[in-house]
């Protein structure tokens, strides 16, 4: 705490991780030896940095970049880029954090990193937001690479933003290094199902997690939580698999559409139009739009927060379980607050936490750069089954060692646990780094 002042969300996110292994440590005292969870906590290499930019109107902004380079024992750092105004040194090193154990997970050679800026997309043009991820790749080019660092998208970076990322690092470095970057257009190394695969994989995962209970999404009222990537193609599996989303959100409030949200009009509104979920609602004249309050309010068997960190609260998580919520999924990062998630965990709900639920993205970004490293393209179906692989591996991997430490069906010590062990191995492995 002294060593990292003000980082809330991290210490939380080492918190959670710490309260999990205990029982491993005691277990391993080669990891105490070696202070390998000392030495996890400590990013090995943390990069701040000035982005100037200048908008439509020629005034010039100063954001502030960050790469937080965590963990490589087990492959080049791995993790998105988030551009949100919330963004300071502690969002981004407790998603690095998450993202060490996460990727370890995965079961693909890949390390932690995240990055980001706390320059804020909304309401800028396209002009502004090239300008600005120019910028932004002016300093961040030397850090990254194929074999170093590859950055992908988070909250506020897509399609769009990786493209003029890609464009810029092309540009500097002269090089068409393809497995820089992931998250891809299609045409220019993209993957296919990276788009789709963090929302679809929470998806399998919950599928996955419903079937230890001898049940299925086939029927199930499903409430999502955000409105942007995970969020979108969560619903659009749940649609897939029989059950029907009945609610989802934005920052400004959300929208009920007892019909099943119409996955049509949602693209349209938040991909093309980039508009707001109040839009949703005027066109499709059955759902209503609630400003503000919480979409936890709407009754479900299947809760999806998809949006952001803590956004789902004890109380919350008291209004879902007594309205006989199952299963809780995590399409976000730390979505659920510490004191939630223990409500969930003692009253039996299913809880999967983010670093396994979400890990379907970081996975197909592998997937992405196998296929770059092979100068190869899969196709949708080929890509999507092996997503599915991985997600039914991440949940039996996280199911069996929460079995094999005392602890059945508490999934976030099976994830923590497995994903710690993968990576504290390594490290030992490669001596004091
Ligand atoms: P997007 O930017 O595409 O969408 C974010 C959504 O969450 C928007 O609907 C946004 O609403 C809402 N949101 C963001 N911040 C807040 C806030 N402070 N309060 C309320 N709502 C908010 O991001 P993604 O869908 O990519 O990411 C969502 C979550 O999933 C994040 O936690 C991210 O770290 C995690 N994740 C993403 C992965 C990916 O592949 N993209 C991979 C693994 C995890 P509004 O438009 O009003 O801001």
């Amino acid at each position: 705490l002294r060593r990292n002042p003000g980082e809330d969300e991290f210490h939380q996110a080492v918190r959670e991780v710490f309260d999990s292994i205990v029982p491993v440590v005691a277990r391993r005292p080669e990891f105490v030896e070696a202070c390998v969870v000392t030495r996890v906590c400590e990013p090995e290499r943390q990069i701040i940095f000035r982005v100037p930019w200048a908008d439509d109107r020629g005034r010039v902004h100063i954001n502030r970049g960050f790469r937080v380079e965590f963990n490589s024992a087990l492959g080049p750092f791995k993790g998105g880029l988030r551009f949100h105004p919330s963004v300071y040194l502690g969002t981004i090193k407790f998603l690095g954090f998450e993202q060490i154990f996460k990727n370890a997970l995965t079961g693909m050679p890949i390390g932690g990193g995240k990055g980001g800026s706390d320059f804020d997309p909304k309401g800028r043009s396209d002009a502004e937001v090239m300008r600005f991820c120019q910028s932004f790749m002016t300093e961040l080019y030397r850090h990254i690479g194929e074999y170093t660092d590859v950055p992908a998208g988070d909250i506020g970076v897509g399609g769009r933003e990786i493209g003029y990322l890609f464009g810029q690092y092309k540009r500097i470095t002269n090089r068409y290094e393809s497995g820089v970057l992931t998250g891809k257009g299609l045409t220019w190394g993209g993957s296919q199902v990276r788009p789709e695969a963090t929302g679809y994989g929470a998806t399998f995962f919950a599928q996955r997690m419903l079937q230890t209970r001898g049940d299925s999404l086939e029927g199930k009222r499903v409430v999502v939580s955000g409105s942007g990537n995970v969020a979108t193609y969560a619903v659009e599996k749940v649609h897939q698999l029989g059950g029907t989303v009945v609610a989802c959100s934005d920052s400004a409030g959300y929208v009920v559409d007892e019909a099943g949200i119409d996955l049509e009009l949602l693209k349209q509104i938040k991909q093309v139009q980039r508009g707001r979920m109040s839009e949703y609602a005027d066109k499709r004249g059955r759902a209503r739009f609630v400003a503000g309050g919480s979409v936890w309010d709407v009754p479900c068997d299947v809760a999806m927060p998809s949006a952001t960190q803590n956004e789902l609260h004890a109380h919350d998580a008291a209004t879902l379980i007594g309205n006989g919520c199952l299963a809780v999924v995590e399409g976000a990062n730390m979505p659920t607050t510490p004191e939630a998630t223990k409500a969930f965990l003692e009253s039996g709900v299913l809880f999967a936490p983010g670093k396994a639920a979400n890990a379907g993205g970081v996975a197909t970004s592998a997937l992405e750069m196998q296929q770059n490293a092979s100068r190869d393209s899969w196709t949708f179906e080929h890509t999507e089954q092996r997503l599915a692989e991985i997600m039914n591996a991440i949940h039996d991997r996280c199911a069996e060692t929460a079995e094999e430490y005392g602890a059945p069906g508490n999934y976030v010590v099976g994830a923590n646990i497995a994903g710690f062990v993968k990576v504290a191995d390594a490290m030992l492995a490669l001596g004091l780094i």
